[in-house]
């Protein structure tokens, strides 16, 4: 069975990388597959959260979703702290993972930076509860962006080694050949990697201290005009091809950030713009992110003033959500051996 699982933290400002490397393609596999999306509250604290400031950015990011149009009927909405089955499904992995595995892992040598001893055990251990949260409903499709690659194949690997060293006693509890699926990422589409807008070579991030290098989904339409204008680029005009934008790459990231919004593809945006000076194409960006990301600041504001309806919808989809990964939960817990409580 075909089963959607994404995440995203509660850490700080939701940006357009956020949007259209995720959350704008959780809400189009709605169409498609049975989908749940979590705020990943647990992997927040892997740094330090002030905690009034997080559990406000649990309620942002939650409106942040229904905002942009994921339908809490339809998908299972929840935050990852109110179902216990992601912690506990973790620890059993931290026991199939090797630490050769997660050695290899550029996130968290990025993230740790030079103090590396100071590095929480949490924020090492962040791509095991990655594979629980999403093995916990054995998940089949992982939308995210480029940038978890590496996390995803990780996921694979946890999935494949419990499924090889537990084999016998999975086929002894019925469950055929394998357990767990080798969860598919998807990632594409022409903004996968949205890069900061003062440095093409650097992802668009929460963490940047340069507010200037990415826009929040929640800036107002003179926020986006600014920081696009600002934005960096070289001094050639666009080229009417492909062919060489990357070695332009804020050129490319501009063009690439184009295109998503409008849903078509780079080469489209070069059909049109080719030619064309930085500043008219800048001036049909702003255009663009306002009329796109406009309403969706101004829905996230109306439903982040009502916290009792957001706090409802993450009961609800907890609900959902554990009544998906306890029967999973239970039966690893049976195949590696432990006594259930009768
Ligand atoms: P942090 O710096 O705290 O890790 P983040 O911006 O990477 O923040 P996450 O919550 O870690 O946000 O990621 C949420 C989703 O957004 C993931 O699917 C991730 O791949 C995607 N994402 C993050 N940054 C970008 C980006 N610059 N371009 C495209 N997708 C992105
Ligand atoms: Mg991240």
């Amino acid at each position: 069975k075909e089963l959607v699982f994404s995440g995203v933290q509660p850490t700080g400002n939701l940006h357009l990388g956020n949007y259209l490397g995720a959350i704008k393609r959780f809400v189009a596999m709605q169409a498609q597959f049975e989908c749940l999306y979590c705020v990943v509250d647990l992997h927040a604290i892997t740094v330090w959260q002030d905690p009034a400031e997080l559990t406000r950015q649990i309620r942002e990011v939650t409106a942040a979703f229904l905002a942009a149009g994921i339908d809490p009927a339809r998908s299972v909405v929840f935050n990852q702290s109110q179902v216990p089955q992601h912690a506990e499904l973790a620890w059993i992995f931290n026991c199939v993972a090797r630490l050769g595995w997660l050695n290899r892992m550029t996130q968290f040598k990025e993230k740790a930076g030079k103090d590396r001893e100071n590095a929480s055990i949490g924020l090492y251990d962040y791509p095991v509860l990655m594979a629980a949260d999403i093995l916990a409903y054995r998940a089949t499709h992982v939308p995210v962006g480029e940038d978890q690659k590496q996390h995803l194949e990780l996921t694979r690997d946890i999935a494949q080694k419990f499924n090889n060293d537990f084999s016998a006693a999975i086929q002894q509890h019925g469950h055929g050949e394998a357990f767990f699926p080798i969860t598919e990422p998807l990632i594409g589409g022409p903004a996968a990697r949205v890069m900061s807008l003062r440095d093409g070579t650097k992802k668009m991030s929460k963490s940047d201290p340069s507010d200037y290098s990415r826009i929040n989904l929640t800036d107002d339409s003179d926020a986006i005009a600014q920081k696009v204008r600002k934005a960096k680029t070289d001094a050639e005009p666009l080229p009417s091809e492909t062919a060489g934008l990357e070695k332009r790459p804020e050129a490319d990231n501009l063009v690439g950030i184009f295109a998503a919004l409008s849903e078509a593809s780079r080469e489209d945006v070069l059909r049109e713009y080719g030619g064309a000076q930085f500043s008219a194409f800048k001036g049909a960006l702003v255009d663009l992110a306002v009329a796109k990301l406009g309403p969706i600041g101004a829905e996230m504001k109306r439903l982040v003033a009502d916290p009792g309806h957001i706090d409802a919808v993450l009961a609800d989809g907890a609900a959902r959500a554990e009544a998906i990964a306890a029967p999973n939960i239970a039966a690893v817990k049976d195949i590696v051996g432990f006594v259930r409580r009768r």
